[in-house]
């Protein structure tokens, strides 16, 4: 299947990423609120005023606990929205070839094609916690 192919459904894939960046910032914003520290609430007056994209820079320094996974998976979206607007989103980063759409739909930040994901993650290093 050639590349071009899933150009089509960039458009459908960035909606997808927008509105799990909108519940992602909503769960963020809700986490940061429960928090009572001034650290916190300033944060969460940012989060609320902020747009996706600086969203993600805002929460590059932050690892705060109970949320980090939803910051990886805030910067993942954005990593995958900057890929669409570059014209690389759907290519795998280890071989170049056009990773399967299901697999997008079911996870659509992913970067590799199902085998080189297993390949990344048989080796050893991959089970170290991510440097974030
Ligand atoms: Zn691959």
């Amino acid at each position: 299947m050639a590349a071009t192919d899933l150009r089509f459904l960039y458009p459908h894939f960035a909606n997808k990423l927008r509105d799990r960046l909108s519940v992602l910032r909503g769960e963020i914003r809700a986490a940061l609120l429960r928090g009572d520290t001034e650290t916190y609430g300033e944060l969460a007056g940012q989060v609320h005023d902020v747009d996706e994209e600086s969203l993600a820079d805002l929460l590059t320094d932050v690892n705060l606990a109970g949320i980090s996974r939803e910051v990886q998976e805030v910067r993942d979206s954005d990593a995958a929205l900057r890929r669409i607007t570059a014209g690389t989103y759907g290519e795998c980063v280890d071989c170049g070839e056009q990773i399967d759409p299901a697999r997008l739909e079911a996870y659509p930040t992913a970067k590799r094609c199902l085998a080189c994901q297993r390949a990344y993650e048989s080796q050893p290093a991959a089970k170290s916690p991510p440097k974030l």
